[in-house]
């Protein structure tokens, strides 16, 4: 598909959806007719629209108009656009009894509008069936909707203008799409979806948990769990150790004067746990957000000569972030979190080359987690924020944004620009990811420093005798813990590469002969640094192999008279469901090398 006919595909889709969503509007209007509308926008999987009823409605309610709005499509209404002014607009709304579109309207008069326009539904006979006040983006003719594209998913209630001191309403929200096959494969995702749901799977395999006593948003890793996040790193310092990144430890809180330098404080305070003041000290302490302030002092701590640079200090830091209760999600949205945190201080001359490798780094990563579609967001600052949300150094935000831009298509990398999203000390990236099952992340963000290392004093000694200050550049390509766990335990349904599973190996023994032979064999398997499960003989071998699988177990090993005398192992791999007979060194053999080279899938089977 070229892209101009994947641009006007999506537009088309925005007015399927746009349209829809008047549809939504006139089939509760019907059925409710003292329904009062408000705002109905499209969405990234259909529409919704916020009505106020003047009877609570439940879900039950959905399929009936869900029909009505068939009904209406087989009419084969048109719009019709009519501009008003916003008086007579005003006048029309209030007589029939619909306050929000009249508030709508004062607010199109106090942003200056001279004129407003209301989409009306006409049909074939000419009658006038629905109005909306409304900018436009329509289909030319609601028949050319298709009639099975598209469904009503859920309610929800949801303040007038996000004001919780408004009234509630309820919002209705529709998938919609061009054909039945698109909304066929949304449905299935969510299903999928749900079945792979993060909270759900690492309840059920055990890998972490939240307790009300810890409090909300502060995750704790299980044994097994723990595994996982040991394992990724471990792969984090091998990976750091080739690429020349020095490893350092820092204190989990900091006095609030080193934020206050940073900047911390004046621009990310509201992020930040309220701090704690010490009975027999000056100052207040607070729980570090970032680590970037403690690796600074690292970095300040001696005198830095051109020759030290680049310097790359990494940490798999713990950072503290005040999130609102709220908005806590899982492992998505937390208030404790694990960062694959480092930071480069490098010359000018030297930025390129290192934010270069960062992001092959993220190729390297996105390669071994099998993650197939990404997109790399470049977010810039908006001058009209200079001084507010971002420092006010109009020069030097120009310079580094160009510079990131060359280095990104000097590394060949797609990326989009998204305007007022930077960090409050330069530009960053935000990697965007998709699951195996198309669902969006946000994994991991790399930022550029040119205005903190100057406020804090850092310095290196360049080539002419001269004083520089560094740029820095913070990293986290493997995210947090928290989030890569999450998005992993969906990427791969919870049943995780050989290198990741928590449990590699389960050991079935058929029955009691054979126990003796697959504890020598755990023992073997153990010794060669592999993680086995012994599930002796107590069970019928058909719910071992349920229980196995349901732990997503990669390889389940059978043992019975057969394997004991040819000293092999039935072999079931779980990802492919398919059982072979191998024999003992063999399976050894590939399984030790498919860990050690951290590989997608178990070779065996
Ligand atoms: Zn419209
Ligand atoms: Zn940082």
């Amino acid at each position: 598909m070229s892209s101009q006919n994947a641009e006007q595909q999506v537009d088309d889709l925005y007015k399927i959806r746009h349209s829809l969503a008047h549809v939504l509007a006139q089939a509760v209007q019907r059925l409710y007719p003292d329904t009062q509308i408000s705002i109905g926008p499209p969405i990234d999987t259909g529409a919704y629209y916020d009505f106020l009823f003047s009877k609570p409605v439940s879900e039950e309610a959905l399929p009936k108009i869900e029909s009505e709005m068939k009904k209406i499509l087989k009419e084969a209404q048109t719009f019709r656009v009519d501009t008003l002014s916003p008086d007579e607009a005003k006048k029309f709304w209030s007589a029939r009894k619909q306050p929000f579109k009249v508030e709508l309207i004062e607010d199109l008069e106090k942003e200056g509008a001279t004129e407003v326009t209301h989409y009306v539904n006409v049909n074939k006979k000419g009658e006038e069936t629905f109005t909306d006040l409304c900018r436009g983006g329509h289909v030319s003719n609601l028949k050319d909707i298709s009639r099975d594209a598209f469904k009503l998913m859920s309610l929800a209630g949801a303040y007038w203008r996000g004001d919780e001191k408004r009234q509630q309403l309820t919002r209705i929200y529709m998938a919609a799409f061009t054909s039945k096959a698109e909304l066929d494969a949304h449905l299935l995702m969510l299903e999928e979806a749900r079945k792979r749901d993060h909270r759900k799977l690492g309840k059920e395999l055990d890998l972490f948990l939240f307790s009300e006593d810890v409090g909300p948003g502060l995750p704790l890793w299980t044994p097994k769990g723990t595994i996982i996040t040991d394992e990724i790193e471990r792969l984090a310092k091998e990976t750091e150790a080739a690429y020349g990144y020095l490893r350092v430890r820092t204190p989990h809180i900091a006095k609030g004067r080193l934020y206050e330098k940073t900047g911390h404080l004046a621009h990310y305070k509201q992020s930040m746990f309220p701090p704690m003041k010490l009975p027999n000290e000056e100052g207040e302490y607070y729980l570090k957000p970032m680590n970037c302030p403690h690796h600074h002092q690292i970095f300040a701590s001696g005198l830095r000569s051109y020759r030290d640079l680049p310097m790359r200090l990494a940490e798999y830091g713990h950072n503290y972030r005040y999130e609102d209760s709220g908005a806590l999600f899982g492992l998505m949205r937390v208030r404790s979190l694990t960062m694959n945190d480092a930071h480069i201080y490098c010359s000018e001359e030297q930025f390129e080359q290192e934010f270069i490798s960062v992001l092959q780094l993220y190729l390297k990563y996105f390669k071994l987690f099998d993650i197939q579609k990404y997109v790399m967001r470049l977010s810039l600052h908006d001058p009209r924020e200079l001084g507010k949300k971002y420092v006010n150094e109009p020069e030097l935000w120009k310079k580094t944004e160009d510079m990131v831009r060359s280095a990104m298509k000097k590394a060949k990398i797609d990326f989009v620009e998204v305007p007022n999203e930077a960090a409050f000390y330069g530009p960053k990236i935000d990697v965007e990811v998709w699951s195996a099952i198309g669902r969006e992340f946000t994994l991991a963000t790399n930022q550029v420093d040119f205005d903190v290392p100057g406020k804090l004093g850092l310095t290196y000694v360049d080539k002419d005798g001269t004083q520089k200050t560094p740029i820095c550049i913070h990293r986290a390509p493997l995210s947090t813990h928290e989030r890569l766990v999450g998005f992993l335990i969906e990427q791969f349904a919870g049943l995780f590469p050989l290198w990741l599973a928590p449990v590699q190996i389960a050991l079935l023994p058929v029955a009691e002969p054979h126990e003796a032979y697959a504890q020598k064999l755990a023992e073997r398997l153990k010794g060669e640094g592999l993680r086995v499960q012994l599930m002796s003989h107590d069970n019928s071998l058909g719910k071992r192999i349920r229980e196995g699988e349901g732990q997503k177990i990669p390889y389940l090993l059978v043992i019975g008279d057969k394997e004991v005398e040819q000293n092999a192992v039935a072999v079931r791999n779980v990802a492919t469901k398919k059982q072979v007979t191998v024999p003992v060194d063999e399976f050894v053999f590939a399984t030790v090398s498919d860990v050690k080279e951290r590989k997608l899938k178990a070779s065996i089977g």
